[in-house]
């Protein structure tokens, strides 16, 4: 089975949403098999995002991820990296479809980054990066 890397980010756990996001994917029958509250740091930031570097949101969105604390989880089961992905729904809140967790509960605040409540891995290397950066005892 396979294992993805969730952040509800600092929009998504200031407004109280965690445990939505939490419910959504054990409704959906997935597992959640790490979980820790935790405040990222410019060093793992820059290795979570690297892709990015460059980009014109990329500084917003390094400081909107350093402005309070995410909920890091590990979630796991039969093809959840693109399940996940699918509850999620598109990056902008506004395109994300009605029944996703961004098309539900997000908004656009005319800011310079998507605060888009959540973050999923794309892909089977970047959740093992990605799950080796937030969780490196695992
Ligand atoms: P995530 O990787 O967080 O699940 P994603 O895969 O939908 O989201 P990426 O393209 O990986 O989006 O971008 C990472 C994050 O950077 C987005 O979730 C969003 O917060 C922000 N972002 C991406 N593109 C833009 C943009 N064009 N304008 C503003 N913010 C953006």
């Amino acid at each position: 089975v396979e294992r993805t890397l969730v952040l509800v980010k600092p929009d998504g756990v200031a407004r109280g949403l965690s445990g939505e996001v939490i419910r959504r994917i054990e409704t959906k029958g997935y597992r959640v098999v790490a979980l820790q509250l935790t405040t990222a740091t410019p060093e793992l930031l820059a290795q979570h995002y690297a892709e990015h570097e460059g980009k014109p949101f990329y500084q917003p969105l390094v400081d909107f991820m350093l402005s309070g604390p995410v909920v890091a989880l590990v979630a796991e089961g039969e093809r959840v990296i693109e399940g996940f992905r699918s509850l999620a729904g598109a990056t902008d809140p506004t395109a994300a479809a009605p029944g996703t967790i961004r098309g539900d509960l997000g908004r656009d605040w005319g800011l310079a980054v998507q605060q888009n409540i959540v973050h999923g891995s794309d892909s089977a290397e970047s959740a093992a990066r990605e799950i080796g950066l937030w969780f490196p005892a695992s």
